[in-house]
């Protein structure tokens, strides 16, 4: 399980039961195993571009991404004031649930808890989250709710809370759906037109990392013979652009970019890739116009298609194919529904997780203590419960009426009152110390894959259809090209004993 992951030092995650090179491997070099696979049985490995291949620095191309936004709500007719209003790209994290009605942001646990929940930035009342989300189970797919799965999605979310505290401060009575709505619209306006991309484009070392690792990750994976393939729904010139940044000159075998990939596929339109039947076209330059595709040509560049027909035109399939991408629902969950195409995610915030999950083993250690001594505390009171029962019945029925049996009563009930203040105190330490934790996790919504001691939503949805999961592409370099992903949950909780 994931927490075992974060939460177990390298040796115990392990040394277990598998076999892995992990072992010497720091833990945001590693790659994490949901679902066995073995690398010598995959052909073909795919990319994603954006946030996969590319690492976007998420504080500049939110901050740019909030401006650019604000300034289409303006001009939508929302007052000028608001391009004053405070808005924190750092308050969102991946995962989070809009409740779009209520100006609200919430966090649950994977069977649908909301455990954390805001109105704007400001944290709700616990009866006020009590009644809102508490009361019925929520319903996560309907238009109320809109989820914020992507990194790309952050910025939406920072102006959305912004915009609730900007409102509400002024008193005014607001649709915040409809405020939503126009969020939505305005950055998707701001991606079309390029008011964000092309800002990029000009500016790719300020909003880019390139990892110096990645060429000679994806060289290993060629030489290994695996076939290489880019699917983004980027357009062909900001892939230009992007992947001669990162990749251009880099190894002196490969005279462009193009020459890592043995098929490159741009505006892909995923999800839709995976579940229409749209056709492959050949993409001819700026300007031209593209041309209906029959066959993959390296070197070129070929723009839409669908999983049906690229899977044909690959000669591989299904489980063939090792997908790496970022996005839960466009590349990892539905590859994972409509094909069998194997899955990596990759999951910036690891780094940050794995350190705070480091920081907090004191913290861990000391809550299992807690919770050791909370069973032996139940055991206890239910123990003398029973005794004072037995106690009062021997007395009801006049059996014991005398002095001792009177001291005994009391004794009894002393001690009975003293467990449950020591079971108060110790649930107040344990809040205490997760509340602790959670700060070091992420401010307000504690960590990206838990909640509480149960896995998020989002860490669930990882669990589910990500096959393996790691923090960037090149920890894949770390691994032989035959290796034997090895999953550690192999047991059940009742075989686990
Ligand atoms: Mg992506």
């Amino acid at each position: 399980m994931l927490l075992d992951h974060l939460k177990a030092d390298a040796a115990k995650v392990n040394g277990v039961r598998d076999e892995q090179p992990s072992v010497g491997l720091p833990v945001e070099r590693r790659v994490y195993t949901n679902r066995s696979l073995r690398l010598d049985q995959i052909e073909w490995v795919g990319f994603d571009m954006d946030y996969t291949l590319a690492i976007y620095k998420q504080a500049e191309i939110d901050r740019l991404s909030i401006e650019a936004t604000v300034k289409k709500l303006v001009d939508r007719g929302y007052p000028p004031e608001l391009i004053e209003a405070k808005y924190d790209e750092s308050f969102p994290l991946r995962g989070i649930l809009i409740d779009k009605q209520e100006g609200n942001l919430l966090k649950m646990d994977r069977f649908k808890y909301v455990a954390k929940a805001f109105h704007g930035s400001r944290e709700l009342p616990r009866d006020k989250r009590r009644e809102l989300y508490h009361q019925r189970r929520i319903r996560v797919d309907s238009d109320r709710y809109h989820w914020v799965d992507t990194l790309y999605a952050l910025p939406e979310a920072a102006v959305y809370a912004g915009a609730v505290d900007f409102f509400d401060s002024r008193g005014d009575q607001l649709d915040y759906a409809q405020l939503f709505k126009d969020i939505r619209e305005s950055i998707d306006e701001a991606h079309r037109d390029g008011a964000i991309v092309d800002v990029i484009e000009q500016n790719l070392p300020r909003f880019v990392a390139p990892d110096p690792e990645l060429a000679t990750t994806l060289h290993k994976l060629r030489s290994a013979g695996k076939k290489l393939f880019l699917l983004t729904n980027s357009r062909a010139g900001y892939t230009e652009s992007m992947m001669t940044y990162l990749l251009g000159g880099a190894m002196a075998e490969y005279p462009t970019w193009r020459h890592y990939f043995d098929v490159v596929v741009v505006a892909a339109s995923k999800p839709k890739f995976f579940t229409e039947r749209r056709p492959i076209m050949e993409y001819r330059g700026k300007g031209e116009e593209s041309t209906r595709a029959s066959r993959f040509e390296r070197l070129k560049i070929y723009e839409g298609g669908n999983l049906g027909e690229f899977e044909r035109l690959i000669g591989a399939s299904g489980d063939e194919v090792l997908y790496v991408g970022d996005h839960i629902y466009g590349d990892v969950l539905r590859a994972k529904k409509e094909s069998a195409w194997r899955t990596v995610m990759i999951i910036q915030e690891m780094a940050d997780e794995l350190r705070a999950a480091a920081e907090s083993r004191d913290e861990y250690a000391e809550i299992d203590q807690i919770e050791l001594r909370r069973a032996k505390l139940m055991d206890e009171l239910r123990a003398r419960q029973v005794r004072l029962k037995s106690i009062e019945r021997d007395r009801e029925d006049g059996v014991e009426r005398d002095e001792s049996s009177q001291d005994a009563y009391r004794a009894e009930k002393r001690a009975i009152e003293a467990v449950r203040q020591m079971l108060r105190e110790d649930e107040e330490r344990a809040r205490n110390i997760e509340r602790t934790v959670d700060e070091r996790f992420h401010r307000g919504w504690g960590s990206l894959f838990k909640e509480g001691v149960e896995v998020s939503s989002f860490g669930d949805q990882v669990e589910e259809y990500a096959c393996l999961y790691t923090m960037k592409v090149s920890n894949l370099g770390s691994y032989s090209p035959t290796h034997y992903f090895r999953s550690p949950r192999d047991y059940m909780p009742h075989e686990r004993g």
